[in-house]
């Protein structure tokens, strides 16, 4: 099965980070609502919406849509993965945080002009972005965000666990 893809409103740039740092292929949307609705619609994405007014339309039009309540980032992925399935560990397929686009996995002497001496001397990979040209590397962020994710896989595995 192919993943989803998802959709998300002005409110929930944090989480399109989130979900595009797991593969999947996010647009952000801050727009009206007609607009949100019509891509939703015309390309098949999962609406993620903190709007209820906006969650209602989308039922009613047949736009598959779930609806996000507050909370931090660890729960709102629990309530996606529980809800949706998605994996929340990092993929080879990760993409862009900052567009969406595909990265480019490579080696440090392909970024030797891009990034800092210190930065380059200290990691083997990194990643290009093939739309807008940013590079990534595994830095000190990464350990929160390896940290914030492996939180939330443990609540999944004991909701499993809790299961009856
Ligand atoms: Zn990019």
């Amino acid at each position: 099965m192919s993943d989803p893809i998802f959709i998300v409103d002005g409110m929930l740039g944090n989480l399109a980070r989130w979900l595009r740092i797991l593969g999947y292929d996010t647009m952000y949307c801050p727009l009206s609502d007609n607009i949100i609705l019509e891509k939703a619609e015309s390309e098949k994405r999962i609406l993620l919406t903190k709007d209820k007014a906006l969650f209602r339309s989308a039922i009613r039009k047949g736009v598959k849509s779930m609806l996000i309540d507050g909370g931090d980032i660890v729960d709102i992925l629990l309530n996606i993965a529980l809800t949706l399935n998605i994996r929340v560990k990092p993929q080879k397929t990760s993409r862009c945080p900052i567009c969406n686009g595909h990265l480019n996995e490579v080696e440090s002497n392909n970024v030797i002009n891009l990034v800092p001496k210190n930065i380059l001397s200290k990691n083997s990979v990194f990643w290009i972005c093939r739309s807008c040209g940013k590079v990534y590397w595994h830095g000190s962020h990464w350990r929160l965000i390896a940290s914030t994710l492996s939180r939330v896989d443990k609540m999944i595995k004991d909701v499993n666990k809790a299961k009856i």
